[in-house]
């Protein structure tokens, strides 16, 4: 029996994954695909305090630290969540295992294309731009991402397109910089058909994000699948006096409607989206664990 499983190995679960062993809590965290999650796809990070370089260089470090103060480290997809009394079980790929409290951290999934293509496809830039030396690519999508990644390939593709349904919504000082590429193309307004795809030998896609919550029960997601926290969610629930919260879950900003779930990082309501806003989210969800835990003993 753990005292706490975190679900997602990015920065929020990470950071949690450090607070909650410090405070003696038996923590694991299981990660369904890369320790670090969207922070390893960032080619620079220059936006987080005390730090500038490389996104998967900082995951290790915090993986390492996390290590060091005791949390453990497991492969493995949640696929259900189930709450019996104060006891949650998780199934973990075909396994199940127990804790007294879980912290959902598992950020957002790229939206995929709605078909299968017969060219390779691709939705994270750093992972895969090695395979597209040479080649002719086509980057879908028109926001700050989009443009950004389509100007990181650039530089190894021999030739990029960037197609975009609408007008390009990405910054213009990003648009700039992608108009002086002489090997990058722009089209814009454009409804690319699957055949049209499959003329690029690679295709990027960055047409945005989805909540990772797929395996949650649903009434603890808002409208947009993100996972709800917070004494505004709880205090908008009529059902609050059946539930039986005491004063502290009242108080509790990132425990869900069920006690001893909590939710961190991107995958929250309302979340900022950044990595030193995901890892300060777990910072604080693994504080208000620690409370809960004491007080539910
Ligand atoms: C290309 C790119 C560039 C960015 N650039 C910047 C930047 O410069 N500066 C900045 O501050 N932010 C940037 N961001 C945003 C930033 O990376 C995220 O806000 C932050 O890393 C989110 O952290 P998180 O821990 O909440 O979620 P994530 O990093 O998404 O981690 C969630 C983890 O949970 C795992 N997971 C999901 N479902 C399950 C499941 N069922 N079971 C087990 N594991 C699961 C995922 O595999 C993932 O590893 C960028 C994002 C991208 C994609």
């Amino acid at each position: 029996m753990y005292d706490l499983i975190v679900i997602g190995g990015g920065a929020a679960g990470m950071s949690a994954g450090i607070y909650a062993a410090r405070g003696n809590l038996k923590t694991v965290i299981y990660e369904k695909t890369n320790f670090g999650g969207e922070l390893a796809q960032i080619i620079h990070i220059a936006n987080y305090p005390g730090y500038d370089g490389r996104g998967d260089e900082l995951a290790l470090k915090m993986r390492q630290q996390a290590e060091a103060a005791g949390v453990e480290f497991d492969y493995g997809e949640c696929r259900e969540v189930r709450v019996s009394g104060k006891v949650f079980d998780l199934t973990i790929d075909e396994r199940t295992v127990r804790a007294r409290s879980v912290l959902i951290a598992t950020g957002n999934e790229p939206r995929r294309l709605e078909y299968e293509l017969d060219v390779p496809v691709s939705y994270c830039s750093l992972c895969d731009a090695p395979l597209v030396k040479g080649k002719n690519i086509a980057v879908i999508g028109g926001g700050d991402s989009a443009v950004q990644e389509a100007i990181e390939l650039s530089h190894i593709a021999k030739q990029v397109t960037i197609i975009s349904r609408s007008k390009l919504r990405a910054s213009p000082k990003l648009q700039s910089r992608a108009l002086e590429l002489p090997n990058l193309q722009i089209r814009e307004n454009n409804e690319t058909t699957k055949e049209e795809l499959e003329d690029f030998e690679h295709v990027f896609v960055f047409i945005g994000h989805l909540p990772a919550t797929k395996f949650l029960p649903e009434d603890v997601l808002a409208a947009d699948g993100t996972v709800m926290t917070g004494a505004g969610v709880k205090e908008l629930s009529s059902s609050l006096d059946m539930l039986g919260l005491d004063d502290f879950a009242r108080r509790s900003d990132h425990e869900t409607l069920i006690p001893g779930l909590f939710a961190a990082g991107d995958v929250r309501f309302g979340a900022v989206r950044q990595v030193v806003a995901a890892a300060a989210d777990g910072a604080a969800a693994a504080l208000e664990i620690m409370h809960y835990l004491d007080a539910t003993g």
